[in-house]
């Protein structure tokens, strides 16, 4: 009796070991900061990443310093060029795409590096992959032509993390492979419908969701509706609402 008992115990405790440690390695280093729309900060041991900062100093204040820039693109919505002059870049370094590069007055391009889709860059703290961002609509081309902008994969450690940028559920993201956490644009006209955005996650199929980049001509893209069509499809892709409109009226 006393042996089954020693035994059970050994059971448990080895279960429950075993239960910490799966736990453990799901715990994620990266931490993300919505900022609005588009804009957020990401931290990962100790670096702060800044990802098209718009909104002007205020929108940053209270938060670290940028260590790293990331812009998609030219638009306002992610190139700001005023809010760009406005913090301490002093010790950042800038990725951008080479059309956002031209638009960067000269002393900011020392700074910068342009980045052009398919190429990958290794800055010790994380990896940082452009890949394409485009519309694919006959009526929304002239939005996003192909090869002016660019998506982020970044690899932080072990996590992949995607950053969409403005585009439409093309073939580029549909093959991407080894997705932690996707940051996935849906609003119109600019980049693509809810449905498409849904369809691209379940072919790629990330661990995590995170829609953004949202609001378009007629108000916030139906984020519920997107979750349900992803998750009536999968349990295993989990969709992560976080506030990328804190100011907005039409809440
Ligand atoms: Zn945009």
């Amino acid at each position: 009796m006393k042996n089954y008992l020693i035994i059970a115990l050994i059971i448990c405790i080895s279960a429950c070991k075993n239960d910490k440690t799966n736990n453990e390695s799901e715990i994620s280093e990266v931490k993300f900061t919505p900022i609005e729309h588009a804009t957020m900060i990401i931290e990962y041991h100790g670096k702060t990443i800044y990802i098209d900062p718009t909104g002007g100093k205020d929108a940053f204040k209270g938060l670290p310093k940028a260590d790293f820039v990331l812009i998609t693109d030219i638009h306002s919505d992610h190139f700001h060029l005023n809010t760009i002059e406005s913090l301490d870049l002093s010790n950042a370094k800038i990725i951008a795409p080479e059309a956002v590069y031209e638009l960067l007055p000269k002393e900011l391009r020392e700074n910068t590096n342009a980045l052009v889709n398919g190429t990958k860059e290794n800055y010790e703290t994380f990896i940082v992959e452009a890949v394409p961002m485009y519309n694919l609509r006959e009526e929304a081309l002239k939005f996003h032509p192909k090869g002016r902008g660019n998506g982020y994969v970044l690899t932080f450690g072990k996590e992949r993390i995607y950053i969409s940028g403005d585009t439409e559920d093309i073939p580029e993201m549909r093959e991407l492979k080894n997705i932690d956490k996707a940051f996935i644009c849906m609003n119109l006209p600019y980049t693509m419908t809810v449905e498409s955005a849904a369809n691209a996650v379940l072919s790629f199929k990330p661990k995590q969701v995170y829609p953004y980049h949202y609001r378009g001509t007629e108000g916030l893209s139906d984020i519920a509706l997107f979750k349900e069509i992803v998750n009536n499809e999968t349990k295993d892709i989990e969709v992560v609402q976080l506030d990328w409109y804190p100011n907005a009226s039409n809440r």
